[in-house]
């Protein structure tokens, strides 16, 4: 599959209504809440993505982390665009620095696939594009800082950059001798795993720093045999996998999905990290899981997982200095 080249892949993801409906068989008519192009945040989802959709059911878990309806377009209270307020820990374009030893960087704005509960899908990406005129500043505020100890790219999906824009950056942060650990924040494993070419294993191969890669993958249904091709070979060279989901009514809000996810990924070489509460961000109410079913359904997969096996179930607050974990009395 390494032949077809995964930025051609990915210009023919699927950026309508219309074309989602016409691939899995169902009008607007078989929805509850009556499908829209008319979202703030652009539809796009990924072939692969696409594909393990299954058809005639409007239910669908993964066609629900894709599918823009008119709930989208209800205003909530409590319900705001930017309720981390991240635009606030925004020290240097391109750079979120909340927690004391990480520095999150926002390498780009796009993702391979647009998840409609997104957090992020407000965040103002356009003055946060660290082009390579930015980083500089970026290594001067990271120099400067030296109880930072790890660098996340994230974005958006940092793996939607090419290999050289992507391995010079990290290089430029491989010379700043405070920085123990590159984290990588990514879906494309899940969503776009041709991008995992052989020359991209290469080049992580020669990276010096210990690489953790956090995938974010919700839904059993979501992987493949391909993607744990994918995956093992990262572990291979030495890769930490680990796993992030999002807490989603109706996608994974039930402790056997929940199970059977992290019982799929220990088997493609990732364990579990966090299990996230859903933001309040605009837009996003229907996918809303309330603390005391949330706590239930946790407390199913406790007695069910072995230890090793169990995310932490956290919710992030503006200004707590770390994901706080759920109390679960
Ligand atoms: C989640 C997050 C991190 C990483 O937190 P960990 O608990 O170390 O995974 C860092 N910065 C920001 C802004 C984050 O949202
Ligand atoms: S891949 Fe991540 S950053 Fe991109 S839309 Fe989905 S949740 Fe948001």
């Amino acid at each position: 599959m390494d032949s077809t080249s995964w930025q051609s892949i990915l210009s023919n993801s699927v950026t309508n209504v219309q074309d989602i409906l016409e691939q899995i068989g169902l009008k607007p008519l078989d929805f509850f809440s009556k499908p829209t192009n008319l979202t703030n945040f652009p539809i796009r989802i990924s072939p692969s993505f696409l594909k393990k959709i299954k058809p005639n059911n409007p239910l669908d878990p993964l066609l629900l982390q894709i599918l823009p309806t008119e709930e989208e377009l209800i205003t909530h209270p409590g319900y705001s665009l930017d309720p981390l307020n991240e635009n606030q820990t925004n020290p240097v374009s391109g750079i979120i620095h909340k927690y004391h030893s990480r520095a999150l960087i926002t390498l780009t704005g796009a993702c391979a696939i647009n998840c409609r509960y997104c957090f992020r899908k407000n965040f103002s990406y356009k003055e946060n594009q660290p082009s390579k005129s930015n980083w500089q500043s970026i290594q001067q505020y990271i120099q400067s800082t030296p109880f930072i100890s790890e660098i996340i790219l994230s974005g958006g999906d940092p793996l939607i950059n090419n290999d050289t824009f992507l391995f010079d950056f990290i290089k430029m942060i491989e010379e700043i001798t405070s920085i123990k650990t590159l984290r990588i924040h990514t879906r494309v494993p899940i969503v776009l795993s041709e991008r995992i070419t052989h020359e991209f294993i290469t080049m992580l191969q020669k990276v010096k720093l210990p690489i953790v890669m956090v995938i974010h993958c919700n839904h059993p249904d979501e992987l493949d045999d391909y993607i744990g091709d994918k995956l093992r070979q990262l572990k291979k060279i030495g890769v930490t996998l680990l796993n992030q989901s999002v807490l989603l009514k109706n996608v994974n809000d039930c402790s056997n999905v929940l199970t059977k996810l992290s019982n799929k990924l220990f088997s493609m070489g990732v364990l579990p990290y966090y299990l996230h509460m859903l933001d309040h961000v605009s837009g996003s109410h229907h996918f809303f899981v309330d603390e005391k079913d949330a706590i239930a359904i946790y407390k199913k997969v406790l007695e069910t997982l072995p230890g090793y096996l169990v995310p932490k179930l956290v919710r992030e607050e503006p200004g707590t200095l770390y994901k706080k974990p759920l109390n679960l009395f």
